[in-house]
C-alpha cells in the first residue's frame, strides 16, 4: 500500500461513538456526529451510525452532498451558515442549517420555496466565544422573524464555544441557552425541538453534575474521531485515541551534524531555529510535508523527534539509520487530521480491526 497515507480504524470510531452516545443518553442528550474533519467520509459516517449516532452534521455542503450520494439517509445539518448563493445546494442536501444572520434565513427561505421544501433553521446564539451567533438581546426578535418566514421553521437554537477563543462551556452558558429555548417556546408557541449546547468542548460539562436544563444535543467531531477533549487535548476516559494514523516512507536516513553551516537567511517557512550544535545525529527524512499534514500536529514514534518540516520533507532525529522505503507511523492531532484528510496527496486506507487483530483484507481507496 502506497504511502504517505492515512489509516482509519473504523472500529475505533464506532467504539468512541458508542461510548459517547451511551454516556450522554443518561443525561438525555443526543449526539449529532460531525464528519467535517474526515472530508465527509461516508465510511466514517457509517461507523458513527453503527455506534448509535442518529444524525450527522458537517460544515461543508460538498461533504453533505458526498454523504447523501453515498446513500446516507439520516437527518443532516449544515454547521456553517451557507453564503446566499449556496442556499439552493444547502436546502437540497440538508434538513437544517445553523444560522445567525437573517439575510441567510431569507436566502434559505427563497431556496426552499423553489424546491417546495421546508428547511430547518437552528438559530445560533453568541455566548462569549465570539465566533458565530446572534447577540442574546436580539434572539427573541430573530426567532419571531424566523417563525413568520415562509418555507423555513425554527428547528432549534444552538451555541458554539471554545473554537475561536477557548471559552469554556459551562453551567452559565448552558442555563442561558436553556432559558432562551424555554422563552421562545412560551412566547411564540414555537417549540425549539433542538437545543444544541455545543461541540466536543462541552463534554466535561455534559458528563458532569450540572443541570442539563433544556439542552438535548451536542455536535461531536473531535471526541468521536480522536477520543480527545479539545479543551485540554487529554484523552476522554473510555475512548480510543488510535483511530487515525498517518504513515509515511523514509527517503533519506544519514548521519549528519546538528548545526547548519554557511551564511543564513530565512528558511522556507520563516525564521529557522537557532543553530545549536549537539554533534552528529541520525537525521531521517520522510516524504511528508505541509502539503500533506500539519507537521506541528504529529506525534512521532517513541524515541524519535521531529526537527523541522517544509512543504514536502519531514526531518526527524531517529535513534538509528532506517532503510529507505521503511514506513514511520504518526498520530495526528485535529489540525494534522484535517489537513491529511483534505490533502489530495494522502489517500485513505480503511481498516476494520477485530480488537487488535488486523483485518485480512482491509478495504482500500
Ligand atoms: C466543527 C464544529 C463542531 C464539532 O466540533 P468538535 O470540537 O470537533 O466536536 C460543532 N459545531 C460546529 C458549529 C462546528 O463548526
Amino acid at each position: 500500500m502506497i504511502s504517505p497515507r492515512i489509516e482509519i480504524d473504523l472500529t475505533a470510531v464506532e467504539h468512541n461513538a458508542h461510548e459517547l452516545v451511551k454516556a450522554l443518553k443518561r443525561r438525555n442528550i443526543g449526539v449529532t456526529g460531525v464528519t467535517k474533519a474526515t472530508l465527509g467520509s461516508p465510511e466514517v459516517a457509517h461507523a458513527m451510525m453503527r455506534g448509535g449516532v442518529k444524525r450527522l452534521a458537517d460544515s461543508r455542503i460538498e461533504n453533505l452532498e458526498a454523504m447523501r450520494d453515498a446513500g446516507i439517509r439520516v437527518p443532516m445539518t449544515l454547521l456553517r451558515a451557507p453564503a446566499p448563493e449556496w442556499a439552493d445546494r444547502a436546502v437540497a442536501c440538508s434538513q437544517a442549517s445553523m444560522v445567525s444572520d437573517l439575510g441567510i434565513v431569507t436566502a434559505l427561505s427563497v431556496a426552499a420555496g423553489k424546491r417546495a421544501l421546508i428547511h430547518g433553521i437552528i438559530l445560533m446564539v453568541e455566548l462569549g466565544d465570539l465566533r458565530e451567533g446572534i447577540m442574546v438581546a436580539d434572539v427573541l426578535d430573530a426567532a419571531r422573524v424566523i417563525s413568520r418566514t415562509r418555507h423555513v421553521v425554527l428547528a432549534g437554537i444552538g451555541t458554539n464555544l471554545a473554537c475561536r477563543s477557548g471559552v469554556v462551556p459551562g453551567d452559565d452558558q448552558m442555563q442561558e441557552l436553556s432559558a432562551l429555548a424555554t422563552t421562545i417556546g412560551s412566547k411564540f408557541g414555537v417549540p425549539t425541538p433542538l437545543v444544541s449546547g455545543g461541540n466536543s468542548a462541552n463534554l466535561a460539562w455534559a458528563l458532569g453534575k450540572d443541570r442539563v436544563g433544556a439542552i438535548n444535543d451536542l455536535r461531536l467531531g473531535e471526541s468521536i474521531l480522536l477520543g480527545l477533549d479539545p479543551l485540554t487535548r487529554k484523552p476522554v476516559p473510555g475512548l480510543r485515541q488510535d483511530a487515525f494514523t498517518v504513515v509515511a516512507p523514509v527517503i533519506e536516513s544519514l548521519v549528519k551534524p546538528t548545526a547548519p553551516w554557511g551564511l543564513r537567511g530565512q528558511a522556507a517557512f520563516g525564521k529557522p531555529d537557532a543553530a545549536r550544535s549537539r554533534g552528529t545525529i541520525v537525521q531521517t527524512i520522510v516524504a511528508l510535508g505541509r502539503q500533506d499534514v500539519d507537521p506541528d500536529g504529529l506525534t512521532p514514534p517513541v524515541g524519535m523527534s521531529i526537527l523541522a518540516s517544509s512543504s514536502d520533507h519531514l526531518v526527524l532525529e531517529t535513534p538509528g539509520r532506517l532503510a529507505a522505503g521503511s514506513e514511520l507511523r504518526f498520530t495526528p492531532d485535529y489540525s494534522a487530521l484535517l489537513r491529511a484528510m483534505t490533502s489530495p496527496f494522502v489517500p485513505e486506507r480503511l481498516l476494520t480491526m477485530a480488537v487488535g487483530v488486523p483485518d485480512k483484507e482491509p478495504a482500500t481507496r
